[in-house]
């Protein structure tokens, strides 16, 4: 069988996530693969990790990049700390919330979800009165829902959980590097991240950071980790000192990671921070001046995720794939309970530039018109060109 070598269009990545790659990351990705116990991998294993503690803000030594995406963070965070039978409270607000509650339950947690309908997020009361009723042995909330463009404040409801005696687990995967994420700060007991949102890396590693007081619980357990695979202590042989064999680390995409964390230290996280706050801005500006609307509230709002409601009478999956086949955009629909009704629009890493803002907002006008939708013509770029302009960026 003769299969022509694949030749992959050139897309601007404005989903959820994969985002847009910068060249020297896919350039690491093609370098030369090395052993994963070579000196050099090593090196490199030793870099990532210390460039993970710096995004993370935190200096936990067991921070380290497991082998798998997201959901793999995810699930490493759950199944070390979790025992079956221990009580453990998820915040529901969004898809990956849901996703937190149905991992714990699979590794025998009994969980006690706080739920809100989407777009939503969780006052510290509610959290306090679950917590307070519940004494549960671990809290996990989504800091950033990517499903519905959700910023969860995270300060208030981690000292309720500390003071109650419990573990605090944050998913990060789509605020790391796009909004500050404080772990020593706010004393976040495990987190995980992923590594195609902010960081702007293909996907397939999952950043994690575990600090004190949750390596004690593992260290306490009573009965083994479920997983073999995604096991800490067993990780910790090889991303530690002893450097046994455990599996064979994907050496490329920790070159590829290598490259991209580099890319966010060199750029600077406040200077990242403040670059999608800006674009979000502009984007915002833009998308209100053609009447469009977002799903969450101004003041919760991701600047990196941006949710708004499809306009009455324009066919979601027409307009998306117009984006696609004519100008090379990928945007996302929306999850759960909000596909169909709204567009999910990322400017994640790399993605969130002004040329990219420029051109989906010249798109979507297009876009919409063969929708039979007419907003002010050109109104959606003169305001976001005049917020660019005012800003004198
Ligand atoms: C993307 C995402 C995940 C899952 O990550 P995968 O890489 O798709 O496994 C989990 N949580 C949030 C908030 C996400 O955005």
């Amino acid at each position: 069988m003769t299969v022509p070598q694949i030749s992959p269009p050139r897309r601007i990545l404005m989903g959820p996530g994969p985002s847009d790659i910068h060249p020297s990351v896919l350039a690491a990705l093609a370098a030369p693969t090395v052993g994963h116990l070579d000196p050099y991998f090593l090196k490199v294993m030793d870099e990532v990790q210390s460039m993970l503690r710096e995004v993370f803000q935190t200096t936990n030594h067991l921070t380290m990049a497991i082998s798998g995406t997201g959901s793999a963070g995810m699930e490493t965070c759950v199944v070390n700390l979790i025992e079956p039978g221990d009580r453990m409270v998820v915040g529901v607000n969004g898809v990956f919330g849901g996703r937190m509650a149905e991992v714990a339950e699979r590794v025998g947690a009994e969980v006690t979800r706080i739920e809100r309908p989407f777009g939503e997020v969780f006052t510290p009361e509610e959290v306090a009165t679950v917590v307070a009723k519940v004494r549960p042995k671990v809290v996990g909330i989504v800091h950033a829902e990517t499903s519905t463009g959700a910023r969860q404040p995270l300060d208030e409801i981690a000292k309720i959980v500390h003071d109650a005696g419990a573990l605090f687990v944050v998913d990060c995967v789509t605020s790391l590097a796009g909004i500050p994420v404080e772990i020593d700060k706010l004393a976040i007991d495990a987190a995980y991240s992923g590594s195609q949102k902010c960081l702007g890396c293909p996907p397939g590693l999952a950043p994690v950071t575990f600090g004190p007081k949750a390596l004690e619980v593992m260290d306490q357990r009573k009965k083994k980790v479920s997983s073999w695979y995604l096991d800490i202590g067993l990780l910790r042989n090889y991303w530690g000192n002893n450097r046994a064999y455990h599996h064979t680390a994907p050496i490329n995409m920790n070159y590829a990671l290598h490259q991209a964390l580099r890319l966010v230290l060199q750029e600077g996280l406040q200077t990242r921070f403040a670059r999608h706050q800006l674009h979000h801005t502009a984007l915002k500006a833009g998308l209100e001046a053609m009447g469009i609307r977002y799903s969450v509230a101004a003041e919760t709002s991701l600047p990196m995720l941006n949710s708004v409601l499809i306009p009455d009478g324009a066919d979601d999956a027409s307009v998306r794939s117009q984006l696609l086949n004519e100008f090379g955009i990928e945007i996302g629909g929306g999850l759960g309970p909000m596909k169909g009704k709204t567009w999910r629009i990322g400017l994640m890493g790399e993605t969130a530039q002004k040329s990219n803002v420029l051109l989906f907002l010249a798109a979507l006008e297009q876009c919409l018109n063969r929708q039979g939708i007419r907003p002010a013509p050109g109104a959606a770029i003169v305001a976001a060109n005049a917020l660019y302009c005012s800003i004198n960026n």
